[in-house]
């Protein structure tokens, strides 16, 4: 008696049959293992499916913001690297190195041999907004090219808290536009922005301080473009016929409609430093310092270094922020 195989509606399982009354025990043998194949499948089936789901939840999980994912920007001139620059190197660029990009107008074989990240731009080596803006383009430039998701601009007289610089940045939507940063008025600066035919119509609009450091998000770096990218952040500078920060604060607020967001957190040598509460200090995003009116304004931090080793008190900050450093004592 021959025995029969028959296939199941819908499924790929075959069932075994035969009229031989013989082969009936062997037969529902058969069948019920082939019925526990079938469950078998099924459940690995299922297995299969709920790993494939859980990979896409880790996928679709943003992972949360990383320091190296922030482009940080030091404008310099060759002649601040050894008064300036170096104290940086030694502070807190030691903890950013790999993505701290150093934007100057000179070779400096010193710096670049020892692994830093210098950036040459070509622009002129003054003061002027030309030069100014030529740098902060330089900036825009390299961060679009960069796989980064935040660009940080700051100048070669701040110190960078890349803790607290995290938790502020983690702090905003991710994907979001921001422009954040400390204004140096107290209100919108006015300028006068220069339309065709000579003609001229008064805008207002409030820009982060260079001189504090400020961020700006990708997706907003992104948008600044048609003003920002190559040769045209230096003509909106001209558009406006004011500097680089004040630049930025016009394309973010005027081009785009995007509004800067005020922190307390970021600090120029405009501002006294020596207001800053001590116990505040190792949270604060940026410090600065600098000569007013013949006089040093820096932090008030007692101790660790005397004033004479450590003007800028960014020793004393780091050696607070980063006791186990070697040169610490
Ligand atoms: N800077 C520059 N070229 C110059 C002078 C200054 O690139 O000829 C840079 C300097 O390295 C710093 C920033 O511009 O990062 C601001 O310069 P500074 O602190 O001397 O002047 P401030 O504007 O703060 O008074
Ligand atoms: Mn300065």
């Amino acid at each position: 008696m021959p025995i029969g195989f028959r296939k199941e509606e819908g499924g790929g399982v075959i069932a075994v049959h035969s009229h031989c009354p013989a082969h009936r025990t062997a037969i529902s043998l058969i069948n019920l293992t082939l019925v526990g194949l079938k469950a078998e499948i099924e459940r690995k089936r299922y297995r299969s499916w709920m790993s494939f789901e859980q990979r896409d939840r880790i996928v679709v999980t943003p992972s949360p913001l990383k320091l190296t994912d922030i482009f940080l920007a030091v404008k310099t001139t060759r002649r601040f690297h050894n008064t300036r620059l170096y104290l940086l190197l030694e502070t807190w660029i030691s903890k950013t190195k790999e993505h701290t990009f150093i934007f100057t107008d000179s070779e400096d074989e010193d710096v670049s041999s020892r692994g830093y990240n210098l950036i040459v731009t070509g622009c002129p080596s003054d003061h002027s907004h030309q030069a100014l803006s030529c740098k902060m383009a330089a900036e825009y430039d390299h961060f679009i090219a960069s796989d980064k998701k935040w660009l940080c601009h700051v100048d070669d007289d701040n110190y960078v808290n890349p803790g607290a610089l995290l938790s502020l940045l983690s702090s905003f939507p991710r994907d979001s536009d921001v422009y954040v940063g400390k204004p140096s008025l107290d209100h919108p600066i006015k300028a006068n922005e220069l339309l065709e035919g000579n003609k001229t119509k008064e805008v207002q609009f409030w820009f982060a301080t260079g001189g504090a450091g400020f961020c700006i998000s990708r997706r907003l770096a992104d948008k600044m473009a048609p003003w920002a990218s190559g040769p045209r952040f230096e003509q909106t500078s001209a558009v406006i016929r004011l500097p680089d920060d004040c630049t930025v604060g016009f394309i973010v607020e005027r081009r785009l409609g995007v509004s800067m967001v005020h922190s307390s957190m970021f600090h120029s040598h405009l501002e006294n430093l020596l207001l800053l509460p001590p116990r505040n200090i190792p949270l604060q995003v940026t410090l600065s310092y600098g000569l007013f009116e013949n006089k040093m304004n820096s932090v008030a931090l007692k101790g660790i270094f005397s004033k004479e080793d450590d003007p800028s008190r960014f020793k004393t900050v780091h050696c607070i922020l980063y006791p186990l450093t070697s040169w610490c004592p």
